[in-house]
């Protein structure tokens, strides 16, 4: 609780369930992911509610929003800077925590000042891989 404290965001016990469940979670749920399980201890709580306070979090700098798998956006609480491997098969998302030492010659910049980089992998997660051979 005080820890959430200094979020600066009002904080309801909906609010805090939903930050409870982002704290330290790395399977990069989706708001549906999200609203699933806090509606377990919260039935009546909205998918708006979810959705909101996904949008302050993100707002804040606290929650980073990934548009690395197609159908639906994914969270991550995780905001140091990392890399992202997807499973084409099931949308597993798994972090990849190196510094890539890119760059791009001057030429192919357009002017712009670089500041960061996120590279998304693409590949099969170890489960669909057994599943496959399994077939
Ligand atoms: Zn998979
Ligand atoms: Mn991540």
């Amino acid at each position: 609780m005080e820890r959430y404290k200094q979020l600066g965001i009002k904080l309801t016990p909906q609010r805090l369930a939903i930050l409870d469940y982002l704290d330290g979670n790395k399977s990069h749920p989706s708001a549906e992911d999200i609203y699933r399980a806090v509606s377990k201890r919260f039935p009546t709580m909205s998918f708006a509610t979810v959705y909101n306070t996904l949008g302050s979090l993100r707002y804040k700098g606290r929650v980073l929003e990934l548009t690395i798998d197609p159908k639906k956006k994914r969270y991550d609480p995780d905001t140091k800077h990392h890399h992202h491997i997807i499973c084409i098969e099931c949308k597993n998302i798994v972090d990849v925590h190196k510094d890539f030492k890119l760059s791009i010659p001057d030429a192919l910049t357009e002017g712009f000042d670089l500041i960061g980089n996120h590279i998304e992998f693409y590949g099969i997660c170890p489960k669909c891989k057994k599943r496959k051979k399994g077939l």
